[in-house]
């Protein structure tokens, strides 16, 4: 089974959005065993869609088209499909149903045009969608037996729409034997050059279960993926490669699957312990604090913190002596220490993280751009620091110091 992506829509032609239909599309039909050949986008234009049909058919069995369902002038995806397979566009009842109580829930007059909406194609499959009102479409070509499957172009309707009903439809009619099975394994503080190298034989001699890397903000992960038709096969093959890959680089890994953050999982770790930890951040201005709260149920172990960007914040917030900034300056181990040490005491936690350093662009109190102090401060253990070089820019040594303070937590 063959199948092609199009995503519809001159602004993601434009470089307006970023296409991550096309990303989420592919993802889903590689679990379900389905091969993506082609992937392209087109603009909204009639002629120019019906070109890339004429294509997609003959080379692909299943053309998924995503955008351009919608009620506006620029929304032909529906219309000019119809017109290439030569079906006629019917109202979907209850697509239309669903749109007249939306309307009259909000008392408004529907406009004509929302019907273009519901229509579907008379001899095709309505896809209800759970979370808009634009609805899909799938449809076989009786004489070409190419496949067509039309999705709304914003994700939080397509995704839904592509969960729901397509999964369980492409389930049904295409069963494929083998499928893709993925372990997402997550390491912080080993770059990805040297995790790459720690593991260069398995990474080129493993065909299945396949090994990729991925780095991202000073950390890694690598997906293991393995196709198989039968799914404990594919999880004892995963298992076998997880041992082999933690016996060599086991020290560095923190978590698993993609959703995963070192946040989150400190975050986990203080509520398995009991414990709660607050954040003294100077160059960081509050990352690591917002961070935290993206985490749902962290107020338990997370009470609040300072953001102490100036000398005088010190100072006034964490009672840190105006001679202690003075004589050592704010970039130094004696502040951060001090700011540790402070604000562990006004927040009565078990763990207090302190962050201070040179953001940049330019140097300050003579430090280089990048020179970054951390603090950890433990309850009644006295507090440890760590001076780091982080080479990058503004965000990203922010970013670094975020990282870097999580993962003096994590160990
Ligand atoms: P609408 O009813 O909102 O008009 P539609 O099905 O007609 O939906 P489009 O008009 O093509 O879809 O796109 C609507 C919005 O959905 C875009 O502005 C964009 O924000 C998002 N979107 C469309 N295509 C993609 C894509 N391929 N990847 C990510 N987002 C997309
Ligand atoms: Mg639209």
């Amino acid at each position: 089974m063959k199948a092609e992506i199009i995503a519809v829509g001159t602004e993601i032609l434009l470089g307006q959005i970023v296409n991550t239909n096309a990303t989420f599309i592919a993802q889903e039909l590689a679990k379900l065993g389905i091969e993506v050949y082609h992937q392209s986008v087109v603009g909204d234009n009639g002629g120019r869609l019906a070109q890339s049909l004429s294509i997609a058919e003959k080379r692909s069995d299943l053309i998924v088209l995503c955008g351009g369902l919608g009620p506006t002038p620029d929304d032909l995806t529906k219309q000019v499909t119809a017109k290439h397979v030569g079906e006629t566009l019917v109202q979907n009842p209850i697509g239309q149903e669903k749109l007249r109580h939306f309307f009259e829930k909000r008392n408004t007059a529907m406009t004509e045009n929302n019907l273009l909406q519901t229509l579907v194609f008379q001899n095709g499959e309505a896809l209800q969608n759970p979370t808009g009102l634009a609805i899909g479409i799938f449809y076989t070509d009786r004489e070409t037996k190419s496949h067509y499957l039309l999705l709304p172009g914003p994700p939080k309707e397509l995704i839904p729409m592509f969960q729901q009903h397509v999964v369980p439809l492409l389930q049904e009619r295409f069963p494929q034997k083998e499928k893709l099975y993925s372990r997402v394994l997550r390491f912080y503080g080993i770059g990805e050059s040297r995790l790459v190298t720690e593991l260069a034989d398995l990474i080129e001699q493993q065909v299945n279960p396949t090994i990729a890397s991925y780095a991202k903000q000073n950390e890694v992960t690598l997906r293991l993926t393995v196709k198989t038709a039968q799914e404990p096969v594919g999880q004892r093959l995963l298992d076998q490669l997880e041992e082999i890959i933690l016996k060599r680089v086991g020290q560095f890994f923190y978590g698993y699957g993609e959703e995963n953050s070192l946040a989150k999982v400190v975050v986990q770790r203080l509520k398995a312990n009991d414990k709660r930890v607050t954040v003294a951040e100077s160059l960081t201005g509050g990352h690591v604090q917002a961070m935290l709260s993206a985490i749902p149920g962290v107020s338990s172990v997370f009470p609040g913190g300072f953001v102490t960007y100036s000398a005088q914040t010190k100072s006034d917030f964490l009672q840190i002596p105006m001679d202690l900034l003075e004589t050592y300056g704010t970039v130094s181990q004696e502040c951060v220490e001090a700011m540790a040490a402070q604000s562990l005491k006004l927040a009565q936690t078990d763990y207090s993280l302190a962050f201070t350093g040179v953001a940049g662009p330019d140097s300050l109190e003579g430090q280089e751009v990048g020179t970054v102090w951390i603090a950890l401060a433990t309850k009644n253990q006295g507090v440890v620091s760590h001076c780091y070089h982080f080479e990058s820019h503004r965000e990203g040594i922010q970013a670094s110091a975020v990282m870097a303070g999580l993962g003096m937590l994590y160990q």
